[in-house]
């Protein structure tokens, strides 16, 4: 079925278009529809679904079609774990809704950063907050945020945000939004936490699951080397070098691992940067877009700081310490080898 049989509106459609997007994913299809007619939702999916532009099309969709009063109160509001992910979100909106009219205003909050320079930038109003949900409450207790108008909650990467221990947090925003909204609720995992959660939010939820990727894609070609500890950063450089890999996600279990591995790959000239929850969020994102270019031929992450992150035709990944559990392997691996590409 094309987007166009989704009953999206032309200027969404043209951004789709835009965006180079011919067909709808699976999560898509099934999401755009049920958001569309105001339903509250349930959905297994992770990042490389399509799950963003599956929540933010019908959304953009439902606050184009009416008004919004002179004073531009937050109607949509996207809570999700991680700074990254909250500036992703941010763009994708933003990205969407480029041809609506009259323009829907985007902001993006998170901490790590100045509050103040936030403060203003909600001063003139905003249609869609994209937050994490630390920073929200701040902002909200600075009386710089008011939530009263909310019509639609989006809860991205719901388990990741319990991971990180944001339910307080979250259970207190929710608290301040208006009774009757509508509810998206994304989630990889359905943990026991994660059902407590929707069953006081969630009502009637239409429930999607898309294939859970609990294997990686078929096209990720996965090999083994069998390698001693102290040599570990050694036989890393070695094949970095002899395979003539230009593009390179790496993967630490802990913030000094990935710091240390870093020096060593900048000593030797391979060049690198590690991003990880002690990186300034200037650090984080310079490192993020200088390797999206091109210009930082490895990025060592931890596995939180590289959560939701999105690189187009990342052809490698390697697991340089292994993961906590089968999940973050597959979420890990599954930076690359997406859309059916090599990986
Ligand atoms: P997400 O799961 O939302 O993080 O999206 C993963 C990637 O898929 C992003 O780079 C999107 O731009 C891309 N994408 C989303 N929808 C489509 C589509 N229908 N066709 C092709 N690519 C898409």
């Amino acid at each position: 079925m094309p987007f166009s049989k989704l009953g999206l509106s032309d200027p969404l459609l043209r951004a789709i278009a835009d965006a180079g997007y011919t067909t709808p994913s699976p999560i898509q299809l099934q999401a755009i529809p049920a958001v569309l007619n105001g339903h509250d939702l349930l959905a297994a999916a992770q990042t490389g679904t399509g799950k963003t532009a599956g929540f933010a099309l019908p959304i953009l969709h439902r606050l184009s079609q009416h008004s919004y009063g002179a004073n531009r109160p937050i109607r949509v509001l996207i809570l999700t774990p991680t700074r990254e992910l909250a500036a992703q979100v941010g763009e994708s909106v933003s990205k969407y809704g480029a041809h609506l009219h009259p323009r829907l205003k985007t902001e993006v909050v998170f901490g790590g950063v100045k509050i103040n320079p936030q403060m203003m930038r909600l001063r003139g109003g905003v249609d869609v907050l994209v937050a994490t949900p630390g920073r929200l409450l701040d902002l909200v207790n600075q009386n710089a945020v008011k939530l009263d108008k909310v019509e639609t909650l989006v809860l991205d990467e719901a388990d990741r945000m319990l991971d990180m221990g944001f339910i307080r947090d979250i259970r207190k925003l929710i608290a301040l939004l208006p009774k009757k909204r509508q509810n998206l609720l994304f989630s990889a995992t359905f943990s026991e936490d994660i059902r407590k959660l929707t069953t006081g939010l969630l009502v009637n939820p239409i429930k999607i699951e898309v294939a859970a990727r609990n294997t990686a894609a078929e096209t990720v070609e996965q090999i083994a080397y069998l390698c001693n500890k102290a040599n570990k950063a050694e036989l890393l450089c070695h094949l970095i070098k002899t395979n003539d890999w230009q593009q390179v996600l790496v993967f630490t279990s802990t913030k000094h691992g990935a710091n240390r591995l870093t020096e060593k790959l900048n000593k030797i000239n391979i060049k690198a940067a590690a991003i990880h929850g002690n990186k300034s969020q200037g650090a984080r994102t310079s490192a993020l877009s200088g390797f999206k270019a091109g210009e930082i031929r490895v990025l060592v992450a931890t596995d939180v700081a590289a959560r939701g992150i999105d690189i187009a035709l990342l052809p490698h990944v390697v697991n340089y310490e292994l993961p906590r559990s089968p999940a973050d392997y597959v979420h890990r691996i599954g930076r690359t080898g997406r859309a059916g590409e090599e990986g």
